[in-house]
């Protein structure tokens, strides 16, 4: 919902405009000596190529307070190394290789190296039970696993005999249980040059599962060519410059933790810091601090923790090498922009994009006014597009209406496939669109304001609602931290909506509470909009990469079968 606010470019200091088009940022690309393109080679190799070999590539922060870097030219030779181990043990071009690790440095080499083997990486989070993560590689088929011995042992040794398109494990660390590698004794034997496989741009080069908000998780197959999207996007969209110091703070197992994580950053020629460890405000903002971050790429949820802990735990930092942030993953509520400006004296650029798109779709740039709230514009090269969707046909929708947000597609990091579900793969695309199954709404000066999942919409006596309005307005409480509403049935409306709400350290919940949020939603969204109840949380689920489950909030509340939870994170399952 719009604040009316509008935060200008010129009092937010961002620069002008820059040129760009896909031809030119293919044309910016490196590529192979043969004409093709390789992930790996323009993310690392072409900068150690350029002379910017002994950049700081990646700076690992380790869970016990340990630093370490790795220069661009190191990172280059190990995974050459990398792709030398598997070389020798006859995986190559195709094959998958699945990651199941924290973020540790052999994790970045193992992806580097993979993609300049023309091997496809999947990466899986380090925090998936047994299950979720035998899932996975049976429905990529996975030819390598890359792990350590606990993670082994845990979820993959019960079950490795009856997988036998899995031909090698390699283990991180020096030592490995019968039958699967010790990575660190083959790596120091392996050479450290490497020529790069001859991928060509459609080769696929990622596989990556999606967060499984709404449902069982889908795999979403990326090609080498989706590195001109990554590289150009985050300089559009991230404002990423050579040298800069950067934090990404998804996981790789995640789509924003690979493309914007690793690959776009070191296209650009940023350095890049990796912490080991969770969340933490204290612990955030120190590395803020401490590494000089200067663009800062993180999600919501994180954000609305940051915000719930207070102003006084940002006290005393210094964050004056912060010159971008942005947000990504779910809605950036307005409150949480105007905060970011509060306390970093910059605010969040929202952006939108999904692990079908493979990269920034519509975005905040540091050309743009902020219009807090509102997910900002698509990036050059993008149309997108409002549409209704009628069973084979798809209707463009005026200005100022809600619908499903759509794509033109042909962007260089457009999904491929769903793996081995070409139904629902063709099922996307309708009238020469890619339909997203997210609503939103395109304002008179061509800003973008997310509605909601198509799946979470609420219908309430003939209105539609969406939820991230009822949970904006909610947040703007000073006592909420986080909201999710959800509709339930009523015999009169259809359905009514219900808020769950978690409120800021040190605030108690009460009766008296409630009545004041209600009273609130209902003074700013009216009576047919605002939530019919409110309930007071502890926490709400959310799934591992972060994103609130409102579909579980709503079977909860329903009586109905929970559905895939492979993703739900904290509670146990
Ligand atoms: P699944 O498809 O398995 O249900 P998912 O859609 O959450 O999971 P991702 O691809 O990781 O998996 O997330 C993309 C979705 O996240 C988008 O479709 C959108 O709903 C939401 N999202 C991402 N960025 C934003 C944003 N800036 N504002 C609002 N929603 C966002
Ligand atoms: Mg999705």
């Amino acid at each position: 919902m719009s604040t009316g606010i509008i935060l200008k470019r010129d009092m937010i200091g961002n620069p002008a405009k820059l040129e760009t088009g896909w031809q030119a940022a293919r044309s910016r690309m490196a590529g192979l000596p043969d004409g093709g393109l390789n992930m790996a080679h323009e993310a690392v190799d072409r900068q150690v190529m350029a002379g910017n070999g002994a950049q700081t590539a990646l700076i690992f922060l380790g869970r016990e307070g340990q630093r370490h870097e790795m220069s661009y030219a190191e990172l280059a030779g190990n995974a050459a190394r990398f792709a030398n181990v598997l070389k020798a043990h006859g995986i190559g071009k195709g094959d998958r290789l699945f990651l199941l690790s924290g973020r540790v440095p052999a994790l970045y080499a193992a992806t580097i190296g993979a993609l300049k083997a023309g091997v496809v990486v999947s990466p899986l989070f380090a925090a998936f039970g047994p299950e979720p993560v035998r899932a996975r590689m049976q429905i990529g088929q996975a030819n390598v696993l890359v792990t350590t011995e606990a993670q082994f042992h845990h979820k993959v040794a019960a079950w490795r005999s009856e997988m036998p398109s899995l031909r090698l494990v390699l283990i991180i660390g020096e030592e490995a249980p019968e039958g699967c590698v010790a990575l660190g004794p083959a790596m120091a034997a392996a050479p450290d040059v490497f020529e790069t496989q001859a991928t060509s741009a459609e080769d696929m080069a990622l596989l990556h599962f999606t967060s499984g908000t709404t449902g069982l998780p889908k795999g979403v197959v990326h090609v080498h060519q989706a590195v001109v999207a990554h590289a150009e996007t985050g300089r559009l969209a991230l404002d990423l410059r050579p040298g800069d110091i950067y934090w990404c703070t998804a996981d790789p197992g995640w789509v924003t933790g690979m493309s914007y994580g690793i690959i776009s950053p070191l296209c650009n020629g940023a350095t890049v810091v990796v912490d080991e460890a969770e969340f933490d405000v204290d612990r955030w903002y120190s590395i803020l601090e401490r590494e000089r971050v200067q663009v800062w790429y993180t999600a919501p949820t994180a954000i609305r923790m940051m915000l719930r802990a207070g102003d006084m735990a940002a006290e005393g930092f210094d964050f004056s090498a912060l010159r971008f942030l942005a947000s990504v993953g779910e809605p950036l509520n307005a409150e949480c922009v105007l905060w970011g400006n509060h306390v970093f004296g910059k605010p969040f650029h929202d952006n939108w994009w999904q692990t079908e798109t493979g990269g920034i779709m519509i975005a905040n740039t540091p050309d743009m006014d902020i219009k807090p709230g509102a997910m900002g514009k698509p990036l050059p090269g993008i149309e997108a597009g409002i549409i209704d969707r009628n069973e084979e046909t798809v209707v463009e929708q005026p200005d100022g209406v809600i619908g499903e947000l759509a794509l033109r597609p042909g962007w260089p990091s457009m999904m491929r496939a769903y793996l081995g579900q070409p139904e629902r793969y063709a099922k996307c695309f309708v009238g020469g669109w890619y339909l997203t199954g997210d609503l939103a709404m395109r304002d008179s000066d061509g800003y973008y304001w997310f509605v909601g999942r198509a799946d979470d919409l609420i219908k309430s006596s003939g209105h539609l609602i969406g939820p991230f309005e009822v949970e904006s307005v909610l947040l703007e409480h000073p006592a909420v931290a986080e909201a999710a509403v959800i509709g339930i049935p009523d015999e009169t409306a259809g359905e009514v909506v219900k808020a769950f709400v978690t409120l800021k350290a040190g605030i108690a919940q009460s009766g008296a509470l409630e009545k004041e949020l209600r009273g609130h939603a209902r003074k700013r969204l009216g009576a047919a909009v605002a939530p019919r109840e409110i309930v007071f949380r502890e926490t709400l689920p959310r799934t591992r990469s972060g994103k609130i489950m409102r579909r579980l909030l709503r079977a909860r509340e329903l009586g109905l079968p929970e559905g895939d939870l492979s993703t739900l994170e904290g509670e146990s399952r």
